[in-house]
């Protein structure tokens, strides 16, 4: 069973704030601390030629990752929450699967955008990179103390698009004019954690009575918040994305949002050239992406894109 797994030591993965920086100077800068870049990493021509040289990673060596062209990968035991780079907000230690959301989403400069579960805001951050501090970017959380270390987080990161909402996001009207323009959402809520690795070795028999009933409500709340994402009047794009490995919670959610919706938005394949896709026996399963510690050194993660239907061609699939 999942819980007497023994864990797997991950990368750590740095990924690079474009707000304050760029990849060039941050390799740079670690190589001027006697790390090594390796050059092969700029030139991957498959996701099974990148793993090996992922878990052979040691000492004083890192990558550029394959898929995600801001992120860096090190050996597993890195910690650089000291690291000036890390205290001057130029490096922001995110786990890659977190890193696939807003980077699926990808709204472009200038566009209207929420974040609707944003604390601590890693993802924020991400997202208003890829907006080059243009456009606005409506980042909600209902919790107090974890709105502080968003609104903190943003600033050290150097993010000034955003608007902060301390706030329930299931009781914003869409019909808000506020809110009238918005084409992109992520929706990345509270979920059980089961992906997160270093919480895998804390799971109780205890807790598993309970898991049902926990995993119950959980799904509720996120296909409730998922729905209201998709009732912005203007919405086009919605990431969302879950750190559990429960069906749950994951493609179980967007199946049922997706009837509850009628047929008005359909799935996109995320991020295509991941090979790791969504259980097969929904029949959208390959649409949708998972990473698992086992297969892609990352920690457990579901990601689905959703768009909005613009033609009967497109809603077929
Ligand atoms: N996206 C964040 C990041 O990458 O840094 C992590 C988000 S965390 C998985 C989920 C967050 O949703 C928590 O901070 C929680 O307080 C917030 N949340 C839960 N229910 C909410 C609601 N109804 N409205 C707004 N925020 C909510």
């Amino acid at each position: 069973p999942e819980h007497v797994r023994k864990e797997v030591p991950l990368p750590r993965y740095v990924r690079v704030n474009l707000l304050k920086t760029n990849v060039e100077d941050v390799i740079g800068h670690y190589e001027s601390e006697g790390y090594t870049f390796d050059q092969c990493s700029n030139n991957y021509n498959s996701y099974e030629e990148y793993l090996p040289s992922v878990k052979s990673l040691m000492g004083k060596h890192f990558l550029k990752d394959f898929h995600l062209p801001d992120v860096l990968v090190f050996p597993p035991g890195k910690d650089f929450h000291q690291h000036p780079l890390y205290t001057d907000g130029s490096i922001i230690l995110q786990d890659k699967a977190s890193c696939i959301p807003a980077h699926i989403l990808s709204p472009l400069p200038g566009s209207h955008v929420i974040d609707c579960c944003a604390a601590p805001g890693n993802k924020t951050s991400q997202l208003a990179a890829g907006m080059k501090n243009e456009g606005k970017l409506h980042a909600f959380d209902k919790d107090g103390a974890r709105f502080k270390i968003l609104k903190s987080m943003l600033a050290k990161a150097g993010v000034q698009c955003a608007h902060l909402h301390h706030q329930d996001f299931l009781k914003v009207s869409p019909l808000d004019k506020t809110y009238q323009d918005v084409e992109f959402v992520l929706v990345d809520p509270s979920c059980s954690g089961s992906g997160i690795v270093s919480r895998l070795n804390s799971i109780t028999d205890k807790e598993d009575s309970t898991l049902t009933q926990r995993l119950g409500s959980l799904a509720s709340f996120q296909a409730s918040i998922l729905k209201h994402a998709l009732s912005f009047p203007n919405v086009r794009r919605v990431v969302y994305s879950t750190c559990s490995t429960h069906r749950e919670e994951n493609e179980e959610v967007v199946q049922r949002v997706l009837l509850e919706t009628g047929g008005q938005f359909h799935l996109t394949r995320a991020l295509p050239n991941w090979t790791h896709r969504g259980l097969g026996d929904f029949e959208f399963g390959h649409l949708c992406l998972r990473a698992s510690a086992q297969q892609d050194y990352t920690n457990g993660f579901f990601v689905a894109c959703l768009e909005r239907c613009l033609g009967d061609k497109e809603c077929l699939d």
